[in-house]
């Protein structure tokens, strides 16, 4: 029960690793704040939490719901331990054929998105400590992704990196968590033999699952990684190296 009491805040909670995210800071005791774009998944989430956890719908990319969000938790739970930046979004875009609203949507949920959480998490978790963890992608390293996704990982990492040295005097600790291709309702669409190729070019020879990220999500927010700040943590099998 390594988070005990903690209340520990995952944006795109209602399914992939945000779910499972969510699920195992439960298992391990934190009361639990399941934020998605869907209220209905965040809410599923939460009920499948247990332990007095809460749904709230909220699309990150919208700085006002971010707040109403952060401050709800708040509200409802008292306090905020950790805060897991998990929400993202790609598409299949080509460089030459990429819509600027696209272009736009993807910049402003996986990195506006998190900047908006990050900083309004920090405002309340100022003066208590506490822990963020962002999630980016080995794409950034590999760069196998459509151009805005990749960019807006690596701005997910350069942000961590910025606010890591800020908060440190705080006590909050920020880091970024990097998957490989992993096994999600994201991945679902793929081609079988892009699959099969990303299982190529993983040396450990499987995709991940959900589980292997919250693990080292679980690590990342607790003591054990108290002196861990503003580092990329790769979870991809030996994929690539950051
Ligand atoms: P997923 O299965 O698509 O789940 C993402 C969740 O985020 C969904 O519940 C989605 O809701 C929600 N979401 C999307 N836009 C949102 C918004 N604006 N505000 C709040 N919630 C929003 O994805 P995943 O595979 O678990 O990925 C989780 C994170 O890991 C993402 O940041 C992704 O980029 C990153 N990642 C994934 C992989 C992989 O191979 N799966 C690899 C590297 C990095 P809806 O379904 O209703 O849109």
């Amino acid at each position: 029960m390594k988070h005990e009491n903690k209340v520990v805040l995952v944006t795109g909670a209602g399914q992939g690793m945000g779910k499972a995210m969510a699920c195992r800071f439960a298992r391990e005791g934190a009361k639990v704040v399941a934020v998605d774009v869907n209220p209905d998944a965040a809410s599923a989430t939460a009920a499948q939490c247990g332990n007095g956890a809460i749904g709230i719908g909220c699309d990150v990319s919208d700085s006002a719901a971010v707040k109403d969000a952060i401050a709800l938790a708040v509200n409802t739970l008292g306090r905020l331990d950790v805060l897991v930046n998990n929400a993202g979004v790609g598409s299949v875009d080509q460089l030459l054929d990429t819509p600027d609203e696209h272009w736009t949507r993807v910049i402003g949920v996986n990195l506006t998105g998190t900047f908006y959480f990050c900083r309004e998490a920090a405002r309340v978790m100022q003066g208590n400590g506490g822990c963020i963890i962002n999630v980016s992608s080995t794409a950034v390293a590999t760069g196998e992704g459509p151009s805005h996704y990749v960019a807006s990982k690596a701005g997910v990492m350069g942000l961590t990196r910025s606010i890591a040295r800020e908060l440190a005097p705080l006590g909050i600790r920020v880091n970024t968590l990097v998957p490989g291709p992993t096994n999600t309702p994201m991945m679902a669409g793929i081609p079988d033999e892009w699959t099969q190729a990303m299982i190529n070019a993983i040396p450990l020879g499987r995709m991940g699952e959900p589980e292997d990220i919250a693990a080292v999500a679980s690590f990342l927010a607790s003591a054990d990684a108290g002196f861990v700040t503003g580092q990329n943590i790769a979870v991809n099998g030996g994929m690539a190296f950051l």
